[in-house]
């Protein structure tokens, strides 16, 4: 039988700030009122200030001859950079998260998105499979036949690749990893391309923004949507500052005055 497994985002990786190294810079270029006037600390969130700021050097009023004013608020500060479209500052801040359980239709699409990102997939043609874990959505799931029907398909699909492994003899000694490898590569054909995998992703905050406004869209895939949501509601939490200018719909897709930064 399938093992029922839903699509789940984790995040396992955050951009970390070496604040005593930022002080003594800070401290050298006179801008050390920045860092003493700071009332909460968010990493993510401070890497993208620090690098906005030392563009302009908008530490302080009159560090740069040319800027009278600054933002003293930092959430004001950021939202103003995803206004102006400021998006290259936050290439700074990076994010790794696990996508577990997540279909090869999913992975496919998935790693479109090149720019700003690093992937890393489960490999099929090493991990020889057992079982075929597989997502059914809410809707899915009420149609009794449907999974009925769905269950003999992956049941057979299953026992198929059992089959295969005692044939080829996989597990006899001496079998070398060379010839497993092989094997099981060919095996992995007779899955379907909804079997539940694992992708370790990570972008920055710019490229997030991008693929959640392009992937929460309504006309995306219901399983892309679904993780691309998830990945939206963490990053709200993370970093509410460069977050907050969305708007979901009723629909579920993630709008924004700003689109892509
Ligand atoms: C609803 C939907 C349906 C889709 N249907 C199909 C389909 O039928 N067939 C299909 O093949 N694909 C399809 N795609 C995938 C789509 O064509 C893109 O490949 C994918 O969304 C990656 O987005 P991106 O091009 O913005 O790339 P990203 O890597 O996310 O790039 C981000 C941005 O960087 C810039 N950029 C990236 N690479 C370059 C470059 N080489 N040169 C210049 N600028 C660059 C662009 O501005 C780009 O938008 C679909 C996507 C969606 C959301």
């Amino acid at each position: 039988m399938p093992t029922p497994v839903t699509p789940t985002v984790r995040i396992i990786g955050r951009p970390h700030l070496d604040r005593d190294e930022l002080n003594r810079y800070l401290t050298e270029v006179g801008a050390q009122g920045w860092a003493s006037q700071r009332t909460h600390f968010n990493d993510a969130q401070d890497v993208v200030e620090v690098a906005g700021r030392t563009c302009y050097r908008s530490w302080a009023p009159r560090l740069n001859p040319n800027v009278t004013r600054v933002r003293n608020d930092s959430d004001e500060y950021l939202g103003n950079i995803v206004a102006h479209r400021h998006g290259s500052v936050m290439e700074h801040a990076q994010y790794t998260f696990i996508l577990q359980d997540v279909s090869r239709v999913f992975t496919h699409e998935w790693v479109r998105h090149r720019q700003g990102v690093a992937i890393s997939q489960e490999s099929l043609r090493y991990v020889r499979l057992v079982d075929l874990p597989f997502w059914f959505p809410e809707w899915a799931q009420n149609d009794a036949e449907l999974v009925r029907r769905g269950h003999d398909v992956l049941t057979a699909l299953e026992e198929f690749q059992e089959w295969m492994a005692d044939h080829f003899q996989l597990d006899a000694p001496g079998v070398s990893f060379h010839e497993k490898k092989a094997k099981t590569s060919f095996m992995r054909r007779f899955a379907p391309e909804g079997l539940a995998t694992v992708l370790v992703w990570s972008a920055n905050i710019r490229t997030i923004r991008h693929v959640i406004e392009t992937r929460t869209d309504e006309g995306a895939e219901e399983e892309v949507r679904l993780v691309a949501n998830q990945i939206g509601e963490l990053m709200a939490i993370e970093t509410p500052a460069l977050f907050d200018d969305y708007v979901i719909t009723d629909g579920g897709a993630w709008t924004t005055q700003h689109r892509k930064v």
